[in-house]
């Protein structure tokens, strides 16, 4: 399992020469999985740069949505596979609230938000109703769980051969009313995973008056992390006015609540061009790539 950070933004796409490091697109992570299969987390803004590579090969992709919002589904028009002709492509939202979220990545291309009608695609789109039985039928393990978030959306866990990793953005931890799904709940969920993918938006200062909005403190974040056990984390989904250098201080802060809880989790700031190479556990590497050296 190859995972790569195409957006890392939350809310909106936040461009600019103070989100240059980290990354100002909207969430995209892209999972190429040991079988070429390649499954796709969000279609924010990061999606176009993934489709620009996409395009090269004629791999099956599978787009797996946390929900509709528009900064999960915004991408969706300007990713390159949707283009071409004879293209298998297939999309699933999995929630309750699937029906809706479905019709929101579909129904931007209406002519009026977009000029480009999605029924007048040339690629075979197939919109997956039955989610639990198309994700049972796949070479790769898939738990969803309800996130907590206005709306509603899902948590992804998938496993292949021994390794997983948990996708879980757009989640308040510790929301003001009765959560879909408790904390215990998600340390169960991520337990041992060897990527935690968090949302992480949040700071102390936010709080109180964005308690509710259905996104996470970073701190609650690390404990998860440290409760659940996970290998790994991915602090996701930014805060649009997060700068480069506040991202740079959590990194330090980061590095010493792990230390302080003598924890060996490799703790990441989600970064556009972050790779997480896990196809084989014991060769297990980070790596950061290029997205723009060729263009
Ligand atoms: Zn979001
Ligand atoms: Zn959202």
């Amino acid at each position: 399992m190859l995972v790569t950070f195409y957006g890392v933004r939350g809310s909106i796409a936040a461009p600019g020469p103070k989100t240059i490091k980290y990354g100002g697109n909207t969430s995209c992570v892209h999972v190429r999985l040991n079988t070429g299969n390649n499954v796709i987390f969000d279609a924010g803004t990061g999606i176009r740069e993934l489709g620009i590579r996409m395009v090269q090969n004629d791999e099956p992709l599978l787009l797996l949505l946390s929900h509709g919002h528009w900064d999960h589904i915004q991408g969706y028009p300007f990713f390159g596979p949707i283009y071409q002709p004879s293209r298998e492509i297939r999309v699933c939202q999995g929630v309750d609230t699937n029906e809706v979220a479905l019709k929101a990545i579909l129904e931007q291309m209406d002519g009026s938000n977009f000029p480009v009608h999605s029924e007048d695609l040339p690629s075979k789109i197939t919109t997956v109703q039955e989610v639990d039985d198309y994700l049972n039928a796949q070479s790769f393990h898939t738990v969803r769980k309800h996130l907590n978030h206005p709306g509603g959306g899902n948590a992804y866990r998938i496993e292949e051969d021994g390794v997983s990793i948990a996708y879980i953005t757009d989640n308040e931890l510790d929301p003001p009313n009765a959560p879909q799904t408790t904390y215990a709940e998600w340390v169960d969920f991520c337990q041992g995973v060897d990527l935690l993918i968090h949302d992480a938006q949040y700071i102390e200062k936010d709080m109180p008056a964005k308690h509710g909005w259905g996104h996470s403190l970073i701190s609650q974040v690390r404990q998860l992390a440290v409760d659940a056990q996970v290998k790994n984390l991915a602090m996701y989904h930014h805060d649009p006015e997060r700068t480069d250098s506040e991202l740079d201080e959590i990194a330090i802060e980061s590095a010493n609540f792990f230390k302080s809880k003598n924890s060996v989790i490799g703790s990441y700031i989600a970064a556009e061009g972050l790779v997480f190479d896990l196809t084989a556990r014991k060769d297990f590497r980070v790596t950061t790539i290029d997205l723009y050296e060729n263009q």
